[in-house]
């Protein structure tokens, strides 16, 4: 039987962690969490190891080019990628890794046939209620500035259009519904 992986993402702001947050405190679900490795700097309160291994630039590479990483983009000039180690570490603890990744790593994995064959991927879009208030809660979460709000407000119908790439498109209305939702599917 080939192990699975949750693949879960959408535009930035949709609430992905909200929702995650609710799927990796539910007993039920034996998932965990994946953590990337970055190039980005923490962010106030953020340790390293919990939410990212925050790498530098030069270890980042060292990392592509061992072939170390299942898949890797480019956000804001920061590089984020998944480690094949944590998802054999994950597995061998008899749970499933949830990746929160970007739409780009996500269909990356998704049409990668190596990838496609070792594992059973579940792949999960967020979709926000509509683009205004996916705008909304970007704006109120306030850990992007407003050119990068408004370079993100450019792109997102141009993210929206991939979710056709996902097996599952969850509306994220309410984060309760939104969870269990999510839950139905991966209790199937
Ligand atoms: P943030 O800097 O806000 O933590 O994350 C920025 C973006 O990077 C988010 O969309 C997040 O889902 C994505 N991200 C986090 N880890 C990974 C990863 O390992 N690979 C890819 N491709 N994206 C990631």
């Amino acid at each position: 039987m080939k192990h699975k992986i949750i693949i879960f993402t959408g535009p930035s702001g949709v609430g992905k962690s909200k929702v995650e947050e609710k799927l990796l405190i539910d007993k039920e679900l034996k998932i965990s969490f994946s953590i990337s490795v970055t190039t980005r700097k923490p962010r106030i309160g953020e340790k390293n190891g919990e939410s990212y291994h925050f790498v530098t630039k030069k270890k980042f590479n060292e990392l592509i080019e061992k072939d170390d990483l299942i898949e890797w983009s480019e956000h804001f000039s920061n590089k984020y990628g998944t480690l094949k180690s944590e998802i054999n570490k994950i597995g061998k603890e008899g749970k499933i890794p949830l990746l929160e990744i970007d739409i780009n790593g996500a269909i990356s994995i998704i049409n990668n046939k190596k990838t496609s064959k070792k594992f059973e991927i579940i792949s999960i879009f967020l979709m926000p209620p509509s683009k205004e208030e996916l705008l909304n809660r970007l704006i109120k979460r306030g850990t992007e500035t407003k050119e990068q709000i408004l370079e993100r407000s450019d792109r997102v119908n141009e993210e929206l259009e991939k979710a056709i790439e996902f097996k599952h498109i969850v509306i994220n209305d309410k984060v309760e519904n939104a969870y269990k939702k999510i839950k139905e599917i991966l209790m199937r």
